[in-house]
Order: C-alpha cells, then sequence, then structure tokens
C-alpha cells in the first residue's frame, strides 16, 4: 500500500495516521472506524489555495462537501480559506451549523426543492447553480416573493465526455445535469434568466465528471466554456464574469493510478484559460472549482477488523473484515480498486493473495479482489487507504450496520468527530404503531 500524508510504519511495525498508531485507534475506538488525516486535508487545501487563489488571479477554490460534510471538515475547510458547495438542505445545514459564511457557498443540485432553494435564499447563499427550467422559474418565483434578487450561475451540459467511469461522467450530452450547451437549450435557458427580474446571472458552471486524470479534459473544457461566454456577448451583449469549472480531478486509489500535481492542473487552466480569451478577445472572466475528492480522498483510511476467512482451494481465499458495502459502497458501485495494509504487522512480507470481503448479504460486497498480504489471520487490523471522500458521505445502514464513528488525528492526538453509531441509534426514527405492539409481545 502506498503511504500518504502523515502516514507511517512505526517502530512496532504498526501504521501510524496523525501520530496516532492504528493498533491502539482500533482499541480506543472499535471497527471499522474512519481515520481522517488533519495535516493531510489541511496540506493539499494549501497547495489549491497556492496553484489557485494566489497562482491564477481571481480564482477561488470551493470544496465540494459532498465527498465529506461534517461540522469539522466544514471548520477546517473555512479555517483555510476555502468556500464550500453544498447539494442538499442538508449539507447546507450542516454548513451554516459550522458557522461557514453563507456567501462563501454556492448551491448545488438537478433536483432542488422549494423549501431547500427558500432556505438558501433565506440564509444569503453566495450563489445558486440553477440547473433546469423547472428550477429557474421556482427561484425566481420564490425570489420575488421574498423580495430578493438572487446571484446565479447557470449549469451547462458542455458535451465532453471526460475519461472516467460512466457513472461519474457528467459532461456528455446524455446527462441528467444542466441545459444542454450543444443544441441550444443553453441559450433558451440564458435568455429566460435574463428576463427573470429576480435573478442576477453572473456566470456559468460546468462539471464534465469525477476521477479524472487527463488534464486534457479540463483544458477543453476552458475552451467550449470560454467560446460560449464569448457567443453569450456576441449574441445578446451581456458579459458574463465568473466560469466555474465544477469539480473532478482524480486521486491515487490503487496502481496504475496517476494523477497529475495540483500546480499543473491549475497551470492548464491559466493556459487554456489566456489562450481561450485570446482568441475569443474575451475578458477574463473570475474562475471557481471545485474540489472534493481531491481534497479528502487520500486523507482517509478505514481500520477493519478481520473476522472468517474462507479457503477455496485453487480458486480464491475471502478475508471478511467487520464492515464493507455499508461504510464503502464504492466498489460495488464504481468498481472501484483500493489498496490495504495489515495495520498491526504493516512490515511483513506478503505472502499471499486474497480477498477482501464484507460482511453484508450481498455476494457484490467486496472491497479489494485481489491484493497481496502477510498470512491473514483473524483478529488482525485491515486498514484501507484512500477513504476519505464518498465513503461516509455514501455510506448506509445497510443489513442494520451501524455506521463507523470518524476520528481526525493530528500531532498524536485523536478527536471524534462523527461518533459511532449504537444499535438504539438504529430505532430513532422506528415507530411502532399502537396495533402492532401486542403482537410484538405476543411473538416473544
Ligand atoms: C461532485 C461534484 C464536484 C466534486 O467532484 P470531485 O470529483 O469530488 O472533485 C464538484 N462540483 C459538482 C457540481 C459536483 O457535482
Amino acid at each position: 500500500m502506498r503511504l500518504h500524508g502523515t502516514q507511517m510504519v512505526n517502530e512496532l511495525g504498526h501504521l501510524e495516521i496523525g501520530g496516532c498508531d492504528t493498533v491502539e485507534l482500533a482499541k480506543q475506538f472499535g471497527t471499522p472506524l474512519y481515520v481522517m488525516d488533519e495535516a493531510h486535508i489541511r496540506d493539499i487545501c494549501r497547495q489549491y489555495h497556492s496553484s489557485f487563489v494566489e497562482g491564477l488571479k481571481n480564482s477561488e477554490v470551493i470544496y465540494a462537501s459532498k465527498a465529506f460534510s461534517t461540522l469539522a471538515m466544514c471548520r477546517i475547510i473555512d479555517e483555510e480559506g476555502l468556500g464550500l458547495d453544498v447539494v442538499s438542505g442538508g449539507e447546507l445545514y450542516t454548513a451554516l451549523q459550522a458557522n461557514f459564511a453563507a456567501a462563501r457557498i454556492y448551491f448545488h443540485g438537478n433536483n432542488k426543492s422549494r423549501e431547500e432553494l427558500a432556505m438558501a435564499i433565506k440564509a444569503g447563499v453566495g450563489r445558486i447553480v440553477v440547473d433546469n427550467f423547472f428550477e429557474l422559474s421556482l427561484l425566481n418565483e420564490l425570489a420575488q416573493e421574498m423580495n430578493q434578487r438572487v446571484e446565479v450561475l447557470l449549469r451547462v451540459t458542455p458535451g465532453i465526455e471526460a475519461h472516467t467511469h460512466e457513472y461519474i461522467q457528467t459532461g456528455q450530452i446524455d446527462s441528467k445535469f444542466g441545459f444542454t450547451l450543444p443544441d441550444g437549450t443553453a441559450d433558451r435557458a440564458f435568455d429566460l434568466a435574463l428576463s427573470y427580474s429576480n435573478l442576477v446571472i453572473k456566470g456559468i458552471h460546468a462539471h464534465i465528471g469525477s476521477q479524472i486524470f487527463e488534464l486534457d479534459s479540463f483544458r477543453h473544457e476552458v475552451q467550449v466554456m470560454i467560446d460560449y461566454m464569448a457567443d453569450i456577448y456576441k449574441r445578446t451583449g451581456f458579459l458574463l464574469q465568473e466560469l466555474n469549472l465544477g469539480g473532478g480531478f482524480g486521486i491515487y486509489y490503487a496502481s496504475g493510478d496517476d494523477p497529475a500535481r495540483i500546480s499543473d492542473y491549475a497551470q492548464t487552466v491559466q493556459v487554456a484559460l489566456e489562450n481561450a480569451c485570446q482568441k475569443q478577445k474575451f475578458p477574463r472572466p473570475k474562475i471557481i472549482v471545485e474540489p472534493g475528492r481531491s481534497i479528502v480522498g487520500t486523507a482517509g483510511t478505514t481500520l477493519y477488523t478481520v473476522g472468517s476467512i474462507k479457503e477455496i482451494p485453487g480458486v480464491r481465499k475471502y478475508v471478511a473484515v467487520d464492515g464493507g458495502m455499508a461504510d464503502n459502497p464504492r466498489p460495488a458501485l464504481y468498481q472501484a480498486r483500493y489498496e490495504a495494509v495489515l495495520a498491526n504487522r504493516a512490515k511483513e512480507e506478503t505472502t499471499e493473495a486474497v480477498a477482501v470481503t464484507g460482511k453484508c448479504c450481498e455476494s457484490g460486497d467486496m472491497l479489494i479482489w485481489d491484493i497481496d498480504l502477510p498470512k491473514v489471520k483473524s483478529g488482525d487490523l485491515l486498514a484501507v487507504s484512500c477513504t476519505g471522500a464518498y465513503n461516509y458521505s455514501m455510506s448506509s445502514n445497510y443489513n442494520r450496520l451501524t455506521r463507523p464513528g470518524v476520528v481526525l488525528v493530528a500531532g498524536g492526538h485523536a478527536d471524534v468527530i462523527v461518533k459511532r453509531e449504537t444499535h438504539s441509534d438504529l430505532l430513532r426514527n422506528d415507530v411502532l404503531p399502537a396495533r402492532l405492539k401486542y403482537l410484538q409481545m405476543a411473538s416473544r
């Protein structure tokens, strides 16, 4: 397993993160456990800040909180001077409860409800990114009722196919997101938005996909978007001043993944922007990028305890851990690949190929199909790396498993930032109608 951030193997042969021995973390907090490396998160935020905010004049970095949204994470992002993107009332609520300045929040989503939009207007979020015609008129109507003028970006689908898994491609024409650009739908949306007196159009937005390694995809996106902004200007005389390029910057999960550097990403955007603006004689807009995965992905590690081991001679050896698709659905959803190490014996030679499976009642509940480990024993501690993004935030109670806790580690300290769920948490919202109570008793 490649080590990330502050991960290291200490003299006991244990994996250490943020100066905390993971064997001790497992003892203290139990498993499964999400461990977030605070110094690593802050380091990446600073790389984004220096590459974009400082390196590329008039730009902003917005953390896409759907990757990992908690109060503590919102505070870290705020302290690091980045903005925040939210995609639901729940994420907005989390940000507001964390005292995140509403003016630095962008609100996304392809089906925002009336209540969510009203909540966003009331809170005074910086930008609402309008996705479709339904939302356009609903938002204008709401803004009128609330006597507000709302600053918006229009999300367009530019017709770019980023090279990534099809479930996380979003720029192609056949997408549920945004106003289609090539067929003129975006023009119609734009003209309509211009006629709505309570909306102020600040710019346009596109998000072409996720886990993108080829910087060329972003170069292409900048070209298409600047061409379009110039087009709008020629057609209507309206000058858009903001270009939000979305997120999608890829990260390392397992061997074969070869992400670019954040500074190269910024440089690519910079050069593409200069070229495109020059070609179109278009004034350089403010640039916004929205990384999610690349800010938290490699900063997260999940600790599991090994339980049952099943060997099918000549076929496969299944090593089962005490979590699985309920805490990490990505392998089942996207065939995502991960690396892992025996955290209690991290220095030992790998001697056998095994498959790491979860404890859910699904054959698809696999975490890693093929991995070389030392001879695994029940009771070993397995650390799966790069689980910081889209793991906790996509976790479920499938099979009524309780969601793991999350600890934030730094400088030898571990702070719980999300408590482990208990069995009684599982019943928090269960309601037993009176007519069923007797039956339940009778069946005892
Ligand atoms: C998901 C999403 C992002 C973040 O994508 P990552 O791949 O995590 O960087 C940014 N913007 C929008 C609109 C998104 O939907």
